[in-house]
């Protein structure tokens, strides 16, 4: 079988891939010693642009148009790009197995791929119903998203059942993007999730009100407290209900699960350190294997704001990551350093006209400022998050880009402040005079 070998090769294709190739061709590399291997058909993307844009009926996003680095305000990588750097791109190409010992990686058609440095960007899968074994979970219809081709079904479900019921599982990031996105295209949309509100892992029971209210007043219906345990399907094996523990059956054309992800480390198991699901890394995204990096969604790095360490899934710290891999990997072949990665936890969301922003740590006791109203024709709201007498995380609803660095400084300079009545009395002007 074919053998190829490569100084470097980044093993996935999607959004730390892509910011890599562009730091490396930055650093300055020669034709032919980098690799990108992709499961996917297309050159690495912004992701968060397929629960956003892509699914709008109008102003839609398609490739080319979001091509990494687009999303940061950078150039946009199209394959002539990778082309003219010499980069080769290895496209629809599936690793199966990695033999870190003997440094390769073999793909499903048995090809093998040699390098002197691996960098590991497989990012996270989904988790899906049928995983648990959920009754009638395999039915046509019944979705998830992650890669383009995920959205590219869920653009011709939504093309196929015009005016028709879906049921979003979950109400995370994705089902409360997802529910906005085909609210917009005119259907008739139900979220259930079994916690008391949504986004449970970051926003705050007042948080969540605003945002629940506002889904409410778009005609979402919201229904907490259970989950779906079964579903039936027509006779052409399509989706036709929800079955609710609670008893409840939805109808449905359409279910979208989003119930969360999972890292994709399991090429790797029994050759690496892991910790917290994740790849264990230093602050330079090295592993316990020499030559080895991981990025993005799969590593688990030193949060050395907090002294702890973490995992993220989200896309800033994605290209972040494989930056300061590629920085360090530059670095060490001179004979130089670099600074360890002091990363500032940053998250963000859109639907409908909403947008938001969250620097930070949530942990401690949190204050809620501003105008949290859902019929508010303009809400601007926010929370902060206090811990030892000190702010140490912060959340903006419709912030302008000052008002969101304002926060974002916050986050990073953790003020102390003199008790939470005073925080909540100013509000927003705490952060915007710091
Ligand atoms: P990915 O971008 O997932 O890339 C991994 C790549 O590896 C994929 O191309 C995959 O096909 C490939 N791969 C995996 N295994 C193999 C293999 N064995 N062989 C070959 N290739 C392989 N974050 C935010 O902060 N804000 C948002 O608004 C937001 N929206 C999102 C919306 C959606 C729909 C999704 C799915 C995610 C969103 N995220 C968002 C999260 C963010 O996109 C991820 O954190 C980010 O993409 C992680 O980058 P990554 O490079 O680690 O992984």
């Amino acid at each position: 079988m074919a053998e190829k070998s490569f100084k470097y090769v980044i093993v996935g294709g999607g959004v730390a891939a892509g910011y890599a190739a562009r730091e490396f061709a930055k650093q300055g590399i020669n034709p032919g010693e980098l690799a990108i291997i992709s499961k996917e058909a297309v050159a690495p993307y912004e992701r968060p642009a397929l629960s956003k844009a892509y699914l709008f009926p109008e102003g839609t996003a398609r490739l080319p148009g979001f091509h990494v680095c687009v999303g940061s305000g950078g150039e946009r990588l199209l394959p002539e790009w990778y082309k003219e750097k010499g980069i080769e791109l290895i496209l629809s190409t599936q690793i199966v197995k990695a033999d870190l010992g003997s440094k390769s990686l073999i793909s499903e058609a048995g090809e093998v791929f040699k390098y002197n440095i691996l960098i590991i960007a497989t990012g996270s899968t989904v988790i899906r119903l049928t995983d648990f074994g959920v009754e009638g979970a395999d039915a046509k219809n019944i979705l998830y998203l992650r890669e383009i081709d995920d959205a590219d079904k869920l653009v011709d479900a939504i093309k196929a059942k015009k005016n028709g019921k879906a049921v979003i599982v979950g109400g995370g990031y994705i089902g409360l993007e997802l529910s906005a996105a085909l609210r917009i295209n005119n259907l008739e949309v139900t979220m259930v999730y079994p916690e008391p509100w949504c986004m449970p892992r970051l926003f705050t029971a007042g948080i969540a009100a605003f945002y629940e209210g506002y889904y409410a007043n778009k005609g979402i219906e919201i229904i907490k407290g259970t989950v779906a345990v079964g579903f039936t399907s027509d006779s052409n094996g399509e989706v036709k209900e929800v079955k609710l523990k609670d008893g409840r059956v939805l109808e449905a054309d359409i279910v979208i699960v989003g119930v969360g992800g999972r890292p994709l480390t399991s090429l790797f198991k029994g050759q690496i350190a892991e910790e917290k699901g994740g790849i264990k890394t230093d602050g330079f995204f090295g592993t316990s294997v020499p030559d080895v990096y991981a990025v993005g969604d799969v590593a688990t790095f030193p949060m050395k704001l907090y002294n702890d360490i973490r995992r993220v899934e989200h896309v800033d710290h994605a290209r972040k990551s494989a930056e300061q891999a590629v920085k360090a990997i530059k670095a060490n072949e001179e004979g130089k350093t670099i600074d360890e990665y002091d990363y500032l936890p940053y998250f963000y969301s859109r639907a409908f006209n909403l947008s938001w922003q969250f620097y930070g740590d949530n942990v401690g006791d949190t204050v809620l400022f501003g105008d949290n109203s859902p019929t508010s024709p303009k809400p601007k709201f926010g929370t902060y998050w206090v811990q030892d007498g000190k702010v140490v995380g912060a959340f903006l609803e419709g912030g302008s880009p000052e008002e969101n660095q304002a926060i974002a400084k916050v986050a990073r300079t953790k003020p102390p402040i003199e008790n939470l009545d005073t925080l909540t009395k100013e509000g927003l002007s705490f952060a915007t005079k710091i």
